[in-house]
Protein backbone atom coordinates (compact mmCIF):
# COMPACT_ATOMS: atom_id res chain seq x y z
CA UNK A 1 0.00 0.00 0.00
CA UNK A 2 0.92 3.35 -0.35
CA UNK A 3 1.16 5.41 1.91
CA UNK A 4 1.17 9.36 2.55
CA UNK A 5 4.92 10.81 2.15
CA UNK A 6 3.71 12.57 5.55
CA UNK A 7 4.15 10.02 7.19
CA UNK A 8 7.83 9.66 6.61
CA UNK A 9 8.43 12.53 8.79
CA UNK A 10 7.48 10.34 12.11
CA UNK A 11 8.16 6.93 13.63
CA UNK A 12 6.02 4.74 16.02
CA UNK A 13 7.35 6.44 19.53
CA UNK A 14 9.89 4.57 21.41
CA UNK A 15 8.21 4.53 24.50
CA UNK A 16 5.09 2.81 22.78
CA UNK A 17 8.15 -0.13 22.70
CA UNK A 18 9.00 0.22 26.03
CA UNK A 19 5.62 -0.64 27.08
CA UNK A 20 5.46 -3.46 25.65
CA UNK A 21 8.19 -5.30 28.35
CA UNK A 22 5.28 -3.53 31.03
CA UNK A 23 2.96 -6.89 31.33
CA UNK A 24 6.23 -8.47 33.17
CA UNK A 25 4.48 -10.20 36.31
CA UNK A 26 5.73 -7.93 39.47
CA UNK A 27 6.97 -4.93 37.69
CA UNK A 28 6.75 -1.90 39.65
CA UNK A 29 6.23 0.76 36.34
CA UNK A 30 7.28 4.48 36.67
CA UNK A 31 6.71 4.80 33.18
CA UNK A 32 3.79 6.08 31.96
CA UNK A 33 2.04 9.44 32.00
CA UNK A 34 -1.07 7.84 33.00
CA UNK A 35 -3.16 9.75 36.85
CA UNK A 36 -3.94 6.80 39.03
CA UNK A 37 -7.55 5.33 38.19
CA UNK A 38 -8.05 5.34 42.58
CA UNK A 39 -8.14 9.26 41.94
CA UNK A 40 -11.42 9.08 39.32
CA UNK A 41 -13.93 11.00 41.21
CA UNK A 42 -16.13 7.57 40.12
CA UNK A 43 -19.17 8.90 42.38
CA UNK A 44 -19.15 12.30 41.50
CA UNK A 45 -19.23 11.37 37.74
CA UNK A 46 -21.91 8.71 38.04
CA UNK A 47 -24.24 11.22 39.38
CA UNK A 48 -23.34 13.43 36.64
CA UNK A 49 -23.98 11.38 33.75
CA UNK A 50 -27.00 10.68 35.51
CA UNK A 51 -27.88 13.99 35.47
CA UNK A 52 -26.89 14.54 32.15
CA UNK A 53 -29.17 11.73 31.28
CA UNK A 54 -32.02 12.73 33.09
CA UNK A 55 -32.36 16.56 32.56
CA UNK A 56 -30.89 17.03 29.29
CA UNK A 57 -31.16 14.13 26.79
CA UNK A 58 -31.43 15.84 23.77
CA UNK A 59 -28.20 17.72 24.46
CA UNK A 60 -26.56 14.62 26.06
CA UNK A 61 -27.07 12.19 22.87
CA UNK A 62 -27.80 14.29 19.98
CA UNK A 63 -25.32 15.83 18.02
CA UNK A 64 -23.85 19.13 19.01
CA UNK A 65 -22.26 22.18 17.96
CA UNK A 66 -18.96 21.85 16.43
CA UNK A 67 -17.69 24.87 19.30
CA UNK A 68 -18.73 22.78 22.01
CA UNK A 69 -21.88 22.15 24.19
CA UNK A 70 -23.07 25.47 25.53
CA UNK A 71 -23.14 24.61 28.95
CA UNK A 72 -20.38 23.27 29.31
CA UNK A 73 -18.35 26.46 27.66
CA UNK A 74 -20.06 28.26 30.56
CA UNK A 75 -18.75 25.92 33.14
CA UNK A 76 -15.13 26.41 31.34
CA UNK A 77 -15.45 29.90 31.09
CA UNK A 78 -16.45 30.23 35.03
CA UNK A 79 -13.42 27.76 35.78
CA UNK A 80 -11.04 29.94 33.51
CA UNK A 81 -12.20 32.77 35.59
CA UNK A 82 -11.34 31.29 38.73
CA UNK A 83 -7.67 30.92 37.70
CA UNK A 84 -7.20 34.81 36.66
CA UNK A 85 -8.14 33.90 32.80
CA UNK A 86 -11.33 36.36 31.65
CA UNK A 87 -12.97 34.47 28.23
CA UNK A 88 -16.21 34.78 27.24
CA UNK A 89 -17.75 30.77 26.78
CA UNK A 90 -17.63 31.84 23.14
CA UNK A 91 -13.88 32.50 23.25
CA UNK A 92 -13.05 28.89 23.90
CA UNK A 93 -13.65 25.79 21.79
CA UNK A 94 -14.03 22.07 23.75
CA UNK A 95 -12.00 19.68 22.08
CA UNK A 96 -11.25 16.17 22.48
CA UNK A 97 -8.76 16.43 24.85
CA UNK A 98 -6.05 18.47 24.69
CA UNK A 99 -4.16 16.34 22.15
CA UNK A 100 -7.11 17.58 19.81
CA UNK A 101 -6.74 21.54 20.20
CA UNK A 102 -2.52 20.48 19.47
CA UNK A 103 -3.98 18.69 16.22
CA UNK A 104 -5.68 21.66 15.76
CA UNK A 105 -3.16 23.80 15.63
CA UNK A 106 -1.01 21.93 13.18
CA UNK A 107 -3.87 21.72 10.38
CA UNK A 108 -4.60 25.40 10.84
CA UNK A 109 -0.79 26.58 11.19
CA UNK A 110 1.67 24.44 9.96
CA UNK A 111 2.78 24.35 6.25
CA UNK A 112 5.20 21.69 4.89
CA UNK A 113 8.92 22.94 5.93
CA UNK A 114 7.63 25.43 8.51
CA UNK A 115 9.57 26.01 11.95
CA UNK A 116 7.75 25.70 15.02
CA UNK A 117 9.84 26.02 18.32
CA UNK A 118 9.20 23.95 21.34
CA UNK A 119 11.36 23.13 24.56
CA UNK A 120 13.66 20.40 24.69
CA UNK A 121 12.49 18.04 26.60
CA UNK A 122 8.73 18.51 25.42
CA UNK A 123 6.13 16.16 25.10
CA UNK A 124 6.04 13.55 22.53
CA UNK A 125 3.27 13.16 20.78
CA UNK A 126 3.51 16.89 20.40
CA UNK A 127 6.52 17.02 18.36
CA UNK A 128 5.21 13.57 16.21
CA UNK A 129 1.76 15.44 15.77
CA UNK A 130 3.65 18.78 14.34
CA UNK A 131 6.15 17.03 11.98
CA UNK A 132 3.15 15.08 10.54
CA UNK A 133 1.87 18.41 9.35
CA UNK A 134 5.60 18.47 7.74
CA UNK A 135 6.96 21.17 10.38
CA UNK A 136 10.74 21.44 11.64
CA UNK A 137 10.74 21.57 14.65
CA UNK A 138 13.68 23.11 16.28
CA UNK A 139 14.47 22.34 20.12
CA UNK A 140 15.02 25.55 22.93
CA UNK A 141 17.09 24.40 25.65
CA UNK A 142 15.25 24.38 29.48
CA UNK A 143 16.69 24.48 33.14
CA UNK A 144 15.15 24.01 36.47
CA UNK A 145 13.11 27.39 35.90
CA UNK A 146 11.76 26.04 31.92
CA UNK A 147 12.54 27.37 28.75
CA UNK A 148 15.63 29.63 28.69
CA UNK A 149 14.45 32.99 27.70
CA UNK A 150 16.91 34.44 26.38
CA UNK A 151 17.94 31.50 24.23
CA UNK A 152 14.50 31.15 22.92
CA UNK A 153 14.82 34.87 21.91
CA UNK A 154 17.90 34.12 20.00
CA UNK A 155 16.01 31.36 18.08
CA UNK A 156 13.00 33.51 17.28
CA UNK A 157 15.21 36.20 16.10
CA UNK A 158 17.12 33.18 13.91
CA UNK A 159 14.48 30.92 12.79
CA UNK A 160 11.17 33.26 12.47
CA UNK A 161 8.77 30.30 13.64
CA UNK A 162 5.54 30.25 12.36
CA UNK A 163 4.45 29.48 16.37
CA UNK A 164 6.11 28.70 19.94
CA UNK A 165 4.91 25.99 21.52
CA UNK A 166 5.59 25.67 25.44
CA UNK A 167 4.28 24.16 28.56
CA UNK A 168 4.64 26.76 30.99
CA UNK A 169 3.61 24.78 34.38
CA UNK A 170 4.91 21.25 35.47
CA UNK A 171 5.85 20.39 32.15
CA UNK A 172 5.85 17.22 30.71
CA UNK A 173 8.69 15.58 30.59
CA UNK A 174 10.14 18.03 32.61
CA UNK A 175 8.36 18.70 35.44
CA UNK A 176 9.77 22.30 35.21
CA UNK A 177 8.15 25.56 36.19
CA UNK A 178 8.37 28.34 34.36
CA UNK A 179 9.14 31.67 36.31
CA UNK A 180 7.06 34.96 36.67
CA UNK A 181 10.05 37.07 35.50
CA UNK A 182 10.55 34.26 32.61
CA UNK A 183 6.16 34.42 32.09
CA UNK A 184 7.03 37.78 31.50
CA UNK A 185 9.77 37.60 29.09
CA UNK A 186 8.18 35.10 26.85
CA UNK A 187 4.72 37.52 26.75
CA UNK A 188 7.21 40.62 25.93
CA UNK A 189 9.36 38.71 23.00
CA UNK A 190 5.87 37.12 21.38
CA UNK A 191 4.98 40.77 20.79
CA UNK A 192 8.81 42.06 19.86
CA UNK A 193 8.81 39.31 17.24
CA UNK A 194 5.12 39.02 16.85
CA UNK A 195 5.48 35.45 17.22
CA UNK A 196 2.31 33.26 18.49
CA UNK A 197 2.78 31.44 21.78
CA UNK A 198 0.92 28.01 22.35
CA UNK A 199 0.70 27.54 26.30
CA UNK A 200 -0.16 24.03 26.98
CA UNK A 201 -1.48 23.39 30.55
CA UNK A 202 -2.87 20.26 31.10
CA UNK A 203 -0.92 20.51 34.64
CA UNK A 204 -1.25 23.66 35.61
CA UNK A 205 -4.25 22.71 39.03
CA UNK A 206 -1.75 20.06 39.77
CA UNK A 207 0.12 21.81 42.45
CA UNK A 208 1.23 20.47 45.66
CA UNK A 209 1.56 23.56 47.97
CA UNK A 210 2.05 27.02 46.57
CA UNK A 211 -0.27 27.25 43.89
CA UNK A 212 2.41 28.00 40.79
CA UNK A 213 2.58 31.62 39.11
CA UNK A 214 -0.06 32.63 36.74
CA UNK A 215 -0.78 31.26 33.48
CA UNK A 216 0.68 33.20 30.03
CA UNK A 217 -3.17 33.57 29.10
CA UNK A 218 -3.78 35.23 32.51
CA UNK A 219 -0.71 37.79 32.50
CA UNK A 220 -1.54 38.32 28.65
CA UNK A 221 -3.83 41.00 30.52
CA UNK A 222 -0.56 43.31 31.35
CA UNK A 223 1.54 42.78 28.93
CA UNK A 224 -0.30 45.06 25.87
CA UNK A 225 -0.59 43.32 22.46
CA UNK A 226 0.25 39.55 23.54
CA UNK A 227 -3.18 38.45 24.24
CA UNK A 228 -3.28 38.47 20.44
CA UNK A 229 -0.83 36.16 20.19
CA UNK A 230 -1.56 33.56 22.59
CA UNK A 231 -3.61 30.12 21.99
CA UNK A 232 -3.82 28.34 25.71
CA UNK A 233 -5.14 24.72 25.92
CA UNK A 234 -6.40 23.42 28.81
CA UNK A 235 -7.79 19.90 29.79
CA UNK A 236 -9.59 18.05 32.36
CA UNK A 237 -7.52 14.54 32.02
CA UNK A 238 -4.98 14.93 34.45
CA UNK A 239 -7.18 16.20 37.36
CA UNK A 240 -10.36 13.93 36.51
CA UNK A 241 -10.76 11.45 33.68
CA UNK A 242 -8.82 10.74 30.61
CA UNK A 243 -11.20 8.78 29.72
CA UNK A 244 -13.78 11.48 29.19
CA UNK A 245 -11.59 13.38 26.43
CA UNK A 246 -12.62 16.58 27.24
CA UNK A 247 -9.92 19.67 26.76
CA UNK A 248 -9.77 23.23 25.54
CA UNK A 249 -8.76 26.00 23.60
CA UNK A 250 -8.65 29.59 23.89
CA UNK A 251 -7.24 31.44 20.82
CA UNK A 252 -7.99 34.65 18.85
CA UNK A 253 -11.23 34.77 17.06
CA UNK A 254 -9.75 33.84 13.46
CA UNK A 255 -7.94 31.31 14.52
CA UNK A 256 -10.35 29.95 16.85
CA UNK A 257 -12.73 29.80 13.83
CA UNK A 258 -9.99 28.06 11.31
CA UNK A 259 -9.71 25.26 13.91
CA UNK A 260 -13.45 24.98 14.86
CA UNK A 261 -13.32 24.47 10.50
CA UNK A 262 -11.22 21.79 10.79
CA UNK A 263 -12.93 20.15 13.42
CA UNK A 264 -15.81 19.80 11.62
CA UNK A 265 -13.81 17.47 9.15
CA UNK A 266 -12.45 15.80 11.83
CA UNK A 267 -14.96 14.54 15.00
CA UNK A 268 -18.24 17.39 14.04
CA UNK A 269 -17.91 17.73 17.61
CA UNK A 270 -16.22 15.89 21.12
CA UNK A 271 -18.61 13.63 22.17
CA UNK A 272 -22.24 15.31 23.65
CA UNK A 273 -22.50 12.83 26.53
CA UNK A 274 -18.60 13.29 27.71
CA UNK A 275 -19.04 17.28 27.50
CA UNK A 276 -22.68 17.14 29.12
CA UNK A 277 -21.68 15.23 31.70
CA UNK A 278 -18.06 17.47 32.47
CA UNK A 279 -20.41 20.58 32.32
CA UNK A 280 -22.87 18.39 35.33
CA UNK A 281 -19.62 17.87 37.29
CA UNK A 282 -18.35 21.52 37.25
CA UNK A 283 -21.98 22.69 38.23
CA UNK A 284 -22.08 20.44 40.88
CA UNK A 285 -19.35 22.20 42.52
CA UNK A 286 -17.04 19.33 43.34
CA UNK A 287 -14.20 20.72 41.63
CA UNK A 288 -12.08 22.09 44.27
CA UNK A 289 -12.98 18.71 46.85
CA UNK A 290 -11.23 16.64 43.61
CA UNK A 291 -8.27 19.49 43.61
CA UNK A 292 -7.52 19.12 46.56
CA UNK A 293 -7.67 15.75 46.86
CA UNK A 294 -5.61 14.39 43.89
CA UNK A 295 -3.04 17.42 45.03
CA UNK A 296 -2.48 16.07 48.34
CA UNK A 297 -2.41 12.57 47.21
CA UNK A 298 0.14 13.33 44.27
CA UNK A 299 1.87 15.67 46.39
CA UNK A 300 2.69 13.08 48.88
CA UNK A 301 3.93 10.37 46.50
CA UNK A 302 5.86 13.26 44.71
CA UNK A 303 7.50 13.97 48.38
CA UNK A 304 7.81 9.94 49.16
CA UNK A 305 9.82 9.63 44.82
CA UNK A 306 12.36 12.63 46.03
CA UNK A 307 13.46 11.07 49.14
CA UNK A 308 13.99 7.90 48.25
CA UNK A 309 15.62 9.03 45.28
CA UNK A 310 18.24 10.59 47.44
CA UNK A 311 18.48 7.65 49.43
CA UNK A 312 18.65 5.12 47.18
CA UNK A 313 20.95 6.77 44.47
CA UNK A 314 21.98 9.74 46.26
CA UNK A 315 25.27 11.37 44.16
CA UNK A 316 24.22 8.70 41.34
CA UNK A 317 21.35 10.75 40.10
CA UNK A 318 20.47 14.80 39.97
CA UNK A 319 16.74 15.73 39.57
CA UNK A 320 14.88 18.81 40.81
CA UNK A 321 11.80 17.89 43.10
CA UNK A 322 8.86 18.91 41.25
CA UNK A 323 6.14 21.50 42.88
CA UNK A 324 3.63 20.17 40.58
CA UNK A 325 2.56 17.40 37.81
CA UNK A 326 3.13 14.07 37.68
CA UNK A 327 7.10 13.12 36.70
CA UNK A 328 10.60 13.76 38.01
CA UNK A 329 12.88 14.72 35.06
CA UNK A 330 16.44 13.31 36.33
CA UNK A 331 19.62 12.65 34.89
CA UNK A 332 22.38 10.16 35.46
CA UNK A 333 25.58 11.95 36.83
CA UNK A 334 27.93 9.29 35.63
CA UNK A 335 29.57 9.59 39.39
CA UNK A 336 32.26 6.96 40.55
CA UNK A 337 32.22 5.70 36.76
CA UNK A 338 28.79 4.24 36.79
CA UNK A 339 26.90 4.59 33.14
CA UNK A 340 25.18 8.17 32.01
CA UNK A 341 23.24 6.33 29.31
CA UNK A 342 19.77 6.18 30.49
CA UNK A 343 18.70 3.76 27.76
CA UNK A 344 21.25 0.88 29.50
CA UNK A 345 19.95 2.09 32.72
CA UNK A 346 16.54 1.27 31.58
CA UNK A 347 17.04 -2.46 30.38
CA UNK A 348 18.88 -3.36 34.01
CA UNK A 349 15.86 -1.61 35.94
CA UNK A 350 13.63 -3.94 34.01
CA UNK A 351 15.60 -7.04 34.83
CA UNK A 352 15.30 -5.64 38.54
CA UNK A 353 11.45 -5.51 37.61
CA UNK A 354 10.85 -1.69 37.88
CA UNK A 355 10.05 0.88 34.43
CA UNK A 356 10.88 4.20 33.20
CA UNK A 357 11.53 6.04 29.83
CA UNK A 358 14.50 7.48 29.12
CA UNK A 359 14.64 11.13 28.18
CA UNK A 360 16.15 10.83 24.35
CA UNK A 361 12.83 10.53 22.91
CA UNK A 362 11.37 13.53 24.01
CA UNK A 363 14.12 15.96 22.29
CA UNK A 364 13.47 16.91 18.65
CA UNK A 365 16.85 17.64 18.94
CA UNK A 366 20.02 17.23 19.91
CA UNK A 367 18.86 14.58 22.75
CA UNK A 368 20.66 14.19 26.82
CA UNK A 369 21.07 10.70 26.76
CA UNK A 370 21.51 10.69 30.54
CA UNK A 371 18.24 12.25 31.19
CA UNK A 372 15.23 10.14 32.26
CA UNK A 373 11.48 10.68 33.31
CA UNK A 374 9.89 9.21 36.36
CA UNK A 375 6.24 9.57 36.83
CA UNK A 376 4.74 8.90 40.63
CA UNK A 377 1.30 8.71 39.69
CA UNK A 378 0.43 5.74 40.02
CA UNK A 379 2.84 3.57 42.29
CA UNK A 380 0.84 4.53 46.51
CA UNK A 381 4.01 5.47 48.63
CA UNK A 382 5.11 2.04 49.42
CA UNK A 383 5.21 1.24 46.05
CA UNK A 384 7.60 4.01 45.18
CA UNK A 385 9.73 3.24 47.52
CA UNK A 386 10.29 -0.73 46.64
CA UNK A 387 10.89 0.95 42.87
CA UNK A 388 13.32 2.97 43.64
CA UNK A 389 15.03 0.55 46.33
CA UNK A 390 15.01 -1.39 42.96
CA UNK A 391 16.24 1.62 41.30
CA UNK A 392 19.00 2.17 43.61
CA UNK A 393 20.05 -1.82 43.05
CA UNK A 394 20.19 -1.20 38.52
CA UNK A 395 22.20 1.67 38.78
N1 LIG B 1 -0.18 18.05 26.60
C1 LIG B 1 0.65 17.48 27.48
C2 LIG B 1 1.87 18.24 27.92
C3 LIG B 1 0.40 16.21 28.00
O1 LIG B 1 1.27 15.67 28.86
C4 LIG B 1 -0.77 15.52 27.58
C5 LIG B 1 -1.13 14.15 28.09
N2 LIG B 1 -0.10 13.31 28.38
C6 LIG B 1 -1.60 16.16 26.64
C7 LIG B 1 -1.29 17.41 26.20
C8 LIG B 1 -2.83 15.51 26.11
O2 LIG B 1 -3.79 15.30 27.09
P1 LIG B 1 -5.32 15.13 26.79
O3 LIG B 1 -5.51 14.97 25.32
O4 LIG B 1 -5.73 13.92 27.53
O5 LIG B 1 -5.98 16.37 27.30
Amino acid sequence: MQFADRLNNVETSAIRELFKLLGKPGIISFAGGFPDPAMFDIEGIKEASSKALNEEPGGALQYGATEGYGPLREQLSSFMAGKGVTVQPEGLIVTTGSQQALDLLGKTLINPGDKVIVEGPTFLATIQCFRLYGAQVISAPIDAHGVKTDELEWLIAEHKPKFVYLIPTFGNPSGALLTLERRRQVLEMAVRHQTLVVEDDPYGDLYFGEAPPPSLLSLSDSVPGSRELLAHCGSLSKVLSPGLRIGWMIAPPALLANAVMCKQFSDAHTSTFAQATASQYLKAGRMPATLAHVRKVYGQRAAAMGNALKRELGAAVAFEQPQGGLFFWASLTGEGGKTRDAGEFAKKAIEQLVAFVPGAPFYAANPDLATFRLSFATADVGKIEEGIARLGRAV
